[in-house]
């Protein structure tokens, strides 16, 4: 178990809670835990002259984890939110992200606003499912991971999908019949969250996260796991 010393110490470990059904920000491929995040927590560890370690758990048990120190810091395509804000800090942004919606490949749905008396399944604890409530008259599904509610719209359980740019554009590649909507449903940050007093970690993270993207490494990253279009 890592302590908040031997984190903000040199050469200790870097404890990172993730939820690695996120790809392609974390996936797991063999017994590896792989994707952009896992690498820009790899590039900022070896900045600090940290050793990284990768803990999976449920998307929202990492708050806590962080919150509590048993971890350092939360590297999870995790959005700043106002809410999130309240309990834990979060570093510069080093990434923009996107809500989109996915529906089935003959689904008329072609804007947020044709949401409005759908059936929507969202990825619980998520801030897709923060939006939930703005969704006129809409009968909201939650699911314990993003991929079991692409399931649910491929078998005509829910009519949309509310989930994370990157991660719709992989389910869609791996389930045929869906697509996803050009009109983004929101726009927002991703960024790594660290525990309110650790204000030490903040900075150094907020540094390397500064040489990675100068040196151009987080850019490399990014291109290694999105393509281009
Ligand atoms: N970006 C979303 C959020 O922060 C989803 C993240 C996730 O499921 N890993 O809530």
């Amino acid at each position: 178990v890592a302590t908040e010393e031997a984190a903000t110490e040199e050469g200790g470990q870097l404890v990172m809670p993730t939820n690695a059904e996120f790809p392609p920000y974390e996936y797991r491929e063999g017994d590896q835990i792989v994707g952009i995040d896992a690498d820009i927590a790899a590039a900022i560890a070896e900045e600090l002259g940290m050793e990284l370690v990768i803990e999976d758990m449920q998307f929202d048990s990492i708050i806590a984890a962080v919150q509590s120190g048993k971890a350092d810091i939360g590297v999870a395509g995790m959005t700043v939110t106002e809410d999130r804000l309240v309990t834990v800090n979060f570093s510069d942004p080093y990434t923009q992200a996107a809500q989109v919606i996915i529906v089935k490949t003959d689904s008329e749905i072609a804007t947020p606003d044709a949401l409005a008396g759908k059936t929507i399944g969202f990825q619980l604890g998520t801030t897709g499912d923060l939006y939930a409530e703005d969704i006129e008259d809409a009968t909201i599904e939650r699911y314990n991971k993003g991929f079991e509610a692409v399931q649910a719209l491929t078998q005509g359980k829910v009519d949309a999908v509310i989930i994370d740019r990157e991660p719709a554009k992989v389910f869609v590649e791996q389930n045929e019949g869906l697509k996803v909507v050009d009109e983004e449903f929101t726009v927002e940050d991703y960024a790594i969250c660290i525990a309110k007093e650790n204000t030490e970690l903040l900075e150094k993270i907020n540094t390397a996260l500064a040489t990675l993207q100068e040196s151009g490494k987080l850019d490399e990253i990014k291109a290694k796991y999105i393509n281009a279009e």
